[in-house]
């Protein structure tokens, strides 16, 4: 993909783990790379089919000095998020922040932080059967709404559906949203952890009762096999309840394993099922 690239950019600002830093500031270096589809502005010659430098230059200012991060891992998770979510024609931005005069009692020619930040999209299956179901998948659904790192977050109809694997408890609700995040696989994890566990989850019994559950589905074409995640989830293409509410949401999208449609899953398992 073609590249916006922003070089050195010199911002004063107070970010730093010392005191004295927060207090009289230092100047930054901020690299940026923007990648952008630049063909449409290319043969228009309109800066509207492109992204403006200037602007995005000033978008880093703002961010870099009306926030006063310990961090500049955090100053860059930060400037990569603004700019992925002011600028639409932005797929992805790698993001560099220098810092020349770091207090080390060294001599040293800069230190800094390098990331790269895009938007992925996530299918998140949400399930309840206990207390107000409704309202904690609501709940789920708007703290992932008002999150900094996600957006165009579609929720599917909720179902009522029979308890899986251990029946002897309560129906559950069943739902599914899909989004884009900036999040990785296991910085979403994390997230929808947090939400289980501000709804009151307590792990008792494997597949009982639970105020919330929340699994990532699927993470773009993402194969992952990690001890605690596991991407596709392993049994997704076995439960109606997931391949219903996610099949509403994205017919379309492709089991990176199976090979087949989430739509063709459903029809599959309703068939043999
Ligand atoms: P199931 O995953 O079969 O629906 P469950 O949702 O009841 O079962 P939990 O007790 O909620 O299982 O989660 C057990 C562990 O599963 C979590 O600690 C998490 O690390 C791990 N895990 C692995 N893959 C995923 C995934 N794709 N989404 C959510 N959790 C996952
Ligand atoms: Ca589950
Ligand atoms: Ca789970």
């Amino acid at each position: 993909m073609d590249k916006i690239c922003i070089e050195d950019l010199k911002i004063f600002a107070h970010h730093g783990v010392f005191e004295h830093e927060n207090i009289n500031g230092q100047n930054f270096y901020v690299n940026a790379v923007l990648y952008v589809d630049t063909e449409s502005a290319g043969i228009s010659d309109e800066l509207e089919r492109s992204v403006d430098y200037g602007s995005v230059c000033k978008l880093i200012e703002n961010v870099m000095t009306e926030n006063t991060y310990k961090l500049i891992e955090a100053a860059a998770q930060s400037v990569a998020s603004a700019i992925l979510r002011t600028y639409e024609l932005v797929d992805s931005v790698d993001i560099e922040i220098r810092k020349p005069e770091a207090p080390i009692d060294m001599e040293l020619g800069s230190v800094s932080v390098k990331i790269h930040r895009s938007w992925h999209t996530a299918v998140i299956a949400l399930g309840s059967n206990m207390g107000d179901s409704r309202a904690y998948i609501e709940e789920a659904v708007g703290k992932l709404i008002n999150n900094e790192y996600v957006k165009d977050v579609k929720q599917s109809e909720l179902i009522v559906t029979k308890p899986y694997g251990y029946t002897d408890q309560e129906d559950f609700l069943n739902g599914a949203v899909i989004c884009r995040t900036i999040y990785s696989p296991h910085g979403l994890l994390r997230l929808m952890q947090s939400i289980e566990n501000e709804a009151g989850r307590v792990r008792e019994i494997h597949w009982g009762p639970r105020t919330l559950d929340l699994d990532l589905i699927l993470y773009d074409n993402e194969i992952i096999n990690d001890p605690d995640l596991v991407v596709p989830h392993p049994d997704m293409h076995n439960r109606t309840f997931v391949l219903e509410p996610a099949a509403e949401l994205a017919p379309g999208y492709r089991h990176p394993i199976l090979g087949l449609t989430l739509a063709q899953l459903l029809e599959k398992l309703k068939n043999n099922g």
